[in-house]
């Protein structure tokens, strides 16, 4: 195996442009290493690749990465230096997710005939903005019910054994409108409800792994005019599905209390954007990972994460999938790099995987 393939492959994925929604070009040049070594591949209808390699009858592996990236990302020039590959520090360098891909495919390509498992890859677009890929992936086109995420910007031995619920939520608040100054007797102000109702809610850390925040509000349309409506948006999350569902509670506490106090009118929207996971420190899955990356000669690293990945998806649709790191630092950021020597563990690691 040769070191530098992987770096060369994942310098070569880097510098394609390719924003979540556009990953055509991405998908291309994937698709033309599949073509140049003959492996059979099936780009799905919203964009995925799904390919599979390795001994059909044997037990079944998903590796996993996502093809987009954020902005900014149109114009990316790389840089090396002490042992890292980064940017001129004008675009992010899409290590999250493309150090992933690189080292699938790498891997893959670089111990092909002796792959003594089913292994089933897929490459999944609109990762950062919607989780559009993973979504509407069929999964029952699988045969894997175990498997790996790669996308956790940490060091490759990190194992993501835990990941929140979360719920996002639209509050619109309607009072009436007067003039300020001549008779505010007749309005209702909104942005005093929404004062009130922030007075009720929680901000920031709830406990150790439940999180609640008001991220964005607007409203009332001029300094004159008693504000007659105000919009509020948010999210909450939890590790914990009883915690997510006490906030859910306790959100609509607030607003029928305030909505009574101020004599507005509030609309709550709320929807479950993501299921969580947790795997027990017993799981055999994990067990089985916590050996593959020991027998690699890294320190295995259980976390729990307060930001839900792809994996979050697999998991609720049936399949256990683990989120391990990638290696690279300062995901969405202008300063992203990634050290060589995580790059190629990354690589040896996915082929120990493929390979035992
Ligand atoms: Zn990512």
């Amino acid at each position: 195996m040769k070191n530098n393939s992987v770096t060369s492959l994942f310098k070569k994925l880097a510098t394609i442009k390719s924003p979540s929604g556009s990953e055509r070009d991405i998908a291309n040049f994937i698709k033309g290493i599949l073509e140049d070594n003959n492996i059979l591949y099936f780009q799905d209808e919203v964009g995925n690749i799904i390919f599979r390699v390795g001994n059909i009858d044997a037990e079944s592996i998903l590796l996993s990465a996502h093809m987009d990236t954020v902005p900014p990302g149109d114009n990316i020039n790389i840089e090396e230096s002490d042992g890292f590959i980064q940017t001129d520090g004008t675009s992010i360098l899409g290590a999250d997710n493309k150090a992933s891909i690189a080292a699938i495919l790498d891997g893959i390509l670089s111990v092909r005939n002796k792959i003594n498992k089913n292994i089933e890859v897929v490459f999944t677009v609109e990762e950062e903005t919607t989780f559009k890929g993973a979504m509407n992936l069929d999964i029952s086109s699988l045969k894997s019910k175990k498997g790996y995420l790669f996308d956790r910007s940490a060091p490759v031995g990190t194992i993501v054994i835990s990941a929140p619920y979360a719920n996002e939520f639209v509050i619109t608040i309607n009072g009436k409108a007067a003039h300020a100054g001549s008779e505010p007797e007749k309005g209702n102000n909104s942005i005093v409800a929404a004062a009130k109702l922030l007075n009720l809610l929680p901000n920031g850390r709830v406990d150790t792994y439940t999180t609640f925040n008001v991220g964005k509000i607007a409203g009332g349309s001029a300094g004159n005019v008693v504000a007659e409506k105000t919009i509020l948006s948010g999210d909450f999350r939890s590790i914990d599905k009883k915690n997510v569902d006490n906030l859910s509670v306790l959100l609509k506490n607030a607003i029928a209390n305030v909505e009574k106090e101020t004599e507005t009118i509030i609309d709550l929207q709320e929807i479950p954007i993501v299921q969580g996971y947790s795997f027990k420190e017993d799981n055999k899955f994990l067990q089985e990972t916590i050996s593959i990356i020991r027998a690699q000669g890294l320190k295995p690293q259980n976390q729990v994460s307060c930001g839900a990945s792809e994996a979050n998806e697999y998991n609720a649709r049936g399949i256990e999938v683990l989120n391990l790191g990638d290696g690279g630092e300062s995901p969405h950021a202008t300063n992203e790099r990634i050290k060589i020597t995580e790059l190629i563990k990354l690589r040896d690691l996915i082929v120990k995987i493929i390979v035992d």
